[in-house]
């Protein structure tokens, strides 16, 4: 009698768990991946989207200077963070209502398949490289000039590529590239097999931002440069300003925010005027603390949006709030 009745239970269970597997009880397959990147905001009357290329594993401690082991990691540890560090890799369209700006292009092809991902970004966001009509370039680092390139092709066929004069002469010099280390050639052939093609059709247009000074050049009505030279020997922010609203877009001005932001003296191998970056860093963050604008980077977690607050001798980041109404 027992034995009829423990077979009926294993017979039923048996029976459930068939119920199971051919109604829905199986455990779901992970996707692992994450949405395009963009996400959109307005400043003033502009329509400002920021684009992700991706993300990226930056070795921090062999990257960050003026920064002892210790600290470091107890900077990232503070953060929730570990080295090395995954860092976002941010572009950023404007559009002004009559101009559709990009301002930097990501990495293209030049960093493997952790990034590149800007055009998918840019189509997710509702928009077609046709029809940008300027690329503003912050330097000619290869995760921001990366993307002007589709395999061999314009990715911007109809694009004013606009950087710095001084970002040019240099990169795009045979002879710089010539006395530049062995390691730091790429960087230039880089930049010129990606601005070459542009500066051959005539799309390539340089402006001087030292001259211009704190007033910046204006490139189209709202939309300035500014000279924050030190990373790059060009490198340059772009001020946004519509209707009393106001964005920086930094550039490289940081790279590891859970370090450079309580302790804005710490530099990165990168920089080829460490102390002119150094000074940069500080005078800019000094002002858009002070006055409480919008500032975007390119390697500030995506989207990379926020405000920056005085806290000690150093800033504290508050991330843009999430919003979905315009
Ligand atoms: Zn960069």
């Amino acid at each position: 009698m027992k034995t009829t009745t423990g077979l009926r239970a294993l017979r039923r269970a048996a029976m459930l768990t068939l119920l199971a597997a051919t109604t829905g009880f199986a455990a779901a397959p992970m996707q692992r991946t994450q949405a395009p990147g963009f996400y959109r905001m307005m400043v003033g009357d502009f329509e400002f989207t920021a684009l992700n290329d991706g993300t990226n594993l930056l070795p921090a401690d062999k990257l960050l200077r003026n920064v002892t082991a210790a600290e470091l990691k107890k900077q990232l540890a503070a953060a929730y963070l570990q080295d090395p560090v995954e860092t976002s890799f941010n572009a950023f369209l404007v559009n002004t209502g009559s101009k559709l700006v990009l301002i930097d292009t990501g990495a293209g092809s030049l960093m493997g398949p952790r990034n590149g991902h800007l055009l998918a970004s840019l189509q997710a966001a509702g928009y077609q490289p046709e029809q940008v009509d300027e690329v503003y370039l912050t330097h000619f680092h290869g995760d921001h000039v990366g993307g002007l390139l589709s395999v061999d092709e314009r990715t911007f066929p109809n694009a004013v590529v606009r950087a710095d004069t001084r970002e040019a002469k240099y990169w795009l010099d045979t002879k710089e590239m010539n006395k530049a280390p062995e390691a730091a050639r790429g960087q230039f052939a880089n930049a010129q097999s990606h601005i070459g093609p542009y500066v051959a059709s005539g799309q390539f247009q340089t402006f001087d931002g030292a001259a211009a000074g704190a007033r910046g050049v204006t490139l189209v009505p709202g939309i300035r440069a500014l000279a924050t030279h030190g990373h790059t020997p060009g490198h340059t922010s772009y001020v946004i300003e519509s209707h009393g609203a106001k964005l920086v877009v930094l550039g490289d001005l940081v790279h590891v925010s859970a370090v450079q932001l309580p302790k804005p003296a710490v530099g990165i191998r990168f920089d080829t005027d460490p102390p002119g970056a150094i000074a940069q860093r500080v005078q800019v963050f000094a002002d858009a603390a002070d006055h409480g604008y919008w500032v975007a980077g390119a390697h500030l977690s995506f989207p990379g949006i926020g405000h920056l607050r005085h806290a000690g001798a150093g800033y504290a980041w508050i991330p843009v709030n999430y919003g979905t109404q315009f």
